[in-house]
């Protein structure tokens, strides 16, 4: 059956709100009160971005919701999206003391957004451009999350940082890929803002490597910093997979966040290929945008998913199914439209799963979604950096305290670095090489009479009047030692 939009405007936006509603003043205030202020506080080391979670909980006990915005920002520039799409359950309020005396945790996500919120409601700017001016440029290739968290912290430390990002809007896939009942584009478009306030330069929709070659901008800049995630999803290489019907879930969850979601095509019977938190969310949104029925296919068994408990339980409590170990061998066709999924049984044996002979059958659906993982970017890394050192998985290879790889000028953080972790991880990648670009520049390392399309090319012999490649972390540990 054709595709077609399944409930109209005003259902879909009920199913669509935001699953963790905002805190009221009074409710943050005990919540806040509840805090021990913990000192050496597990929940600060469970933050990737190491924010003073006791610091702003005190802050919003004392009525101070801008002073705990101004703690959490300064820390973590994503500080209202973190709030909305973090895995808290598995972080800061999984770490916290008071689940050792069988209490409930702090809501420290709730908390944090009610205090980025107050900000935002109010037009409280809580953090200022720098009074200094290093007169060193960055370039940064992607506004997601790792880039806009590093271009705002070389920001903050006085340099001059522009972003080009090839989508029409900047915030990578916290603009286009969360499940929208967690947050809603505007926050992260918000947050962008933000960024932009402190004087960073965000050029959109500009492709490194198609509309700018890397040659101007290691011209330009004296250090680059990459971002760019990864790509589009991994292929399932069954026949069939090129039917209309059968989509990238994160294209599918991408038109969530920018059509008219009652114009947004779906199947009544819908199969969600993967079980990984982006599966979860597209069956969950299938579900929540009309889907009679939605169920994931996974080969392996429940306990091997690795999507999140807490996403695993959500979804299911939305109505959608889970086929476990079957695997799809081809997708059916009836009059050139997806009528079905041919699967098979498996079985794990140790580590590898094995298929079942003579087990096919067929699982009725009109839409099917990918969601096996993502493609890692190699060939677009090697085309823009032709001799950056990648590991054999295809991400970047670097040192993962600061970021610096194997060409002294670039550095990276996020998914592309990662291998594809959090929202919260790739902005404190990306702070973290902030200060390793920091160390790079302000140690005049990228004044020396080097080229710089040159840099990394070839290492001259140390005090030869080439470059140094003193790496960042050398440099960091140097300076720790004086
Ligand atoms: C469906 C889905 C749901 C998720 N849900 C959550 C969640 O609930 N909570 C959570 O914490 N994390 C979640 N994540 C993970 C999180 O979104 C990522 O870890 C995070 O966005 C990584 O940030 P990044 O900056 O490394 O990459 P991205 O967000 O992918 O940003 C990379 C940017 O680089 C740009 N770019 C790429 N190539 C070029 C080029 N050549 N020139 C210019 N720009 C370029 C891209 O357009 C993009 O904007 C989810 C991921 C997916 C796929
Ligand atoms: S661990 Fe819990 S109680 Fe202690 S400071 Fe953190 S949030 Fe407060």
């Amino acid at each position: 059956m054709p595709l077609q939009p399944l409930l109209p405007a005003a259902a879909i936006a009920a199913n669509l709100a935001e699953i963790k509603p905002p805190l009221r003043s009074q409710e943050a205030f005990v919540e806040a009160s509840r805090c021990l202020y913990c000192f050496d506080a597990p929940c600060i080391m469970a933050c990737p971005t190491g924010i003073d979670i006791p610091a702003f909980i005190k802050k919003i006990a004392f009525g101070n919701p801008a002073g705990a915005a101004k703690t959490i920002l300064t820390a973590n520039i994503l500080g209202a999206s973190c709030a909305r799409v973090c895995p808290t359950q598995v972080l800061c309020e999984g770490a916290c003391v008071l689940e050792d005396r069988d209490e409930q945790p702090i809501q420290i996500g709730r908390l944090q957004r009610f205090a980025t919120d107050d900000v935002e409601q109010r037009g409280i700017k809580v953090l200022r451009p720098s009074a200094k001016n290093s007169g060193k440029k960055i370039a940064v290739i992607g506004a997601g999350p790792a880039g806009l968290g590093c271009a705002a912290e070389l920001a903050q430390l006085g340099h001059s940082v522009t972003v080009f990002e090839k989508q029409r809007q900047a915030g990578g896939l916290n603009t286009y890929g969360i499940a929208y009942y967690k947050m809603k584009p505007e926050v992260s478009l918000a947050e962008v803002e933000i960024v932009r306030s402190l004087g960073v330069e965000i050029r959109c929709g500009v492709t490194v490597g198609r509309d700018l070659p890397v040659s101007q901008l290691e011209q330009d800049f004296a250090a680059i910093f990459v971002g760019v995630g990864l790509g589009a999803a991994t292929k399932l290489r069954i026949p069939g997979e090129d039917l209309p019907e059968v989509m990238d879930a994160l294209d599918f969850i991408s038109a969530i966040h920018t059509e008219p979601h009652e114009q947004i095509p779906l199947g009544r019977r819908v199969a969600v290929i993967g079980a990984g938190n982006t599966a979860i969310d597209a069956v969950t949104q299938s579900k929540r945008l009309g889907a009679d029925r939605a169920f994931i296919v996974y080969r392996r068994g429940e306990p091997e998913m690795s999507a999140y408990d807490f996403e695993y339980a959500q979804a299911k409590d939305d109505g959608a199914h889970f086929l476990f170990h079957a695997a799809p061998v081809a997708v059916v066709a009836t009059n050139g439209h997806v009528s079905g999924l041919k699967l098979v049984r498996t079985r794990l044996v140790g580590d590898k799963v094995e298929i079942l002979p003579n087990t096919e059958w067929i699982e009725p659906c009109d839409l099917v979604l990918k969601a096996v993982g993502q493609e890692k970017q190699a060939k677009l890394l090697r085309d823009l950096f032709p001799q950056l050192t990648l590991e054999a998985k295809g991400v970047i290879q670097r040192d993962p305290l600061t970021g610096a790889t194997n060409l002294p000028h670039v550095f990276t953080g996020g998914d592309c670095a990662n291998g594809g972790r959090e929202v919260v991880n790739a902005v404190g990648e990306g702070k973290k090489s902030a200060h390793a670009i920091h160390a790079f520049l302000t140690r005049e390392i990228a004044t020396l009479p080097v080229q710089p399309s040159r840099l990394g090319a070839k290492q001259g012999p140390t005090g030869s009047g080439l470059l140094r490649p003193i790496r960042a972390h050398e440099l960091e540990k140097e300076l720790r030692q004086k």
